[in-house]
């Protein structure tokens, strides 16, 4: 492979997305259309990229619907907008033990977890910005875990989406310009990452 995409990331990707539309319509409120031709690429690949609730109706319905099933399977599940995560939370040894974060009337939650993904989509697609700030993307292993500048991985911190995107592109360019591969890699990584993140909490 050319450039210094992440190869097995990019394998990841290439091999987890089929997976993961799979899991999207079977167990929550996805439904994908038929391939579709994409008219921007030369090639006339057929890209899978359209999506909706199983009515047909939206995306939106598609997220909001999916959340409120996860929401009904468990009491504790839950989820909050208008909620800004403003930093990690960590114990006395420096371990992330939760995120701080202030609601839009000021309230501040110290929410503790076993385990945090950070999901925030980067720079709204400012590869500048993403250039500048996480060197083109925060650096992930195959488990999507964040690693640290040597190399070791936080083993309760998941990055995905776009705050890892740049792991699948060359440096400098945070962002892929084929439509369909930036959420498919934010639905990929993201799946991957809560799985594995259960998987450390049932031990
Ligand atoms: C107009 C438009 C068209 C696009 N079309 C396509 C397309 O056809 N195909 C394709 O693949 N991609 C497309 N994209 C790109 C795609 O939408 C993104 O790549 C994808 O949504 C990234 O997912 P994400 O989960 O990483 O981030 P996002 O979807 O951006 O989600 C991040 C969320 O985190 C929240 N957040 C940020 N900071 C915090 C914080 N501190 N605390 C709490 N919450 C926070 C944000 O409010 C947001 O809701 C398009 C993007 C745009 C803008």
């Amino acid at each position: 492979m050319d450039g210094d995409a992440k190869e097995e990331i990019v394998k990841l990707f290439i091999e987890g997305s089929g997976e993961t539309f799979g899991w999207l319509e079977e167990n929550w409120d996805f439904q994908f259309l038929d391939n579709m031709f994409a008219f921007y690429d030369v090639h006339g690949w057929p890209l899978w990229t359209m999506y909706n609730d199983k009515t047909m109706t939206s995306k939106d319905l598609a997220y909001a619907n999916s959340m409120e099933m996860a929401k009904a399977m468990n009491e504790k599940n839950d989820y909050m907008t208008e909620l800004t995560a403003t930093k990690l939370f960590k114990d006395d040894e420096g371990n992330v033990i939760g995120v701080e974060a202030e609601y839009y009337d000021g309230t501040i939650y110290q929410i503790y977890a076993d385990s945090v993904i950070i999901a925030a989509g980067g720079y709204i697609g400012s590869a500048e910005m993403t250039q500048k700030y996480t060197g083109g993307g925060l650096d992930v292993d195959t488990d999507m875990h964040l690693l640290k500048e040597d190399g070791t991985p936080v083993e309760n911190v998941y990055i995905v989406g776009n705050d890892s995107l740049g792991t699948l592109n060359e440096s400098n360019k945070a962002y892929v310009t084929y439509g369909g591969c930036a959420q498919g890699w934010a639905l990929t990584s993201g799946r991957l990452a809560g799985a594995n993140a259960a998987a450390a909490f049932a031990g």
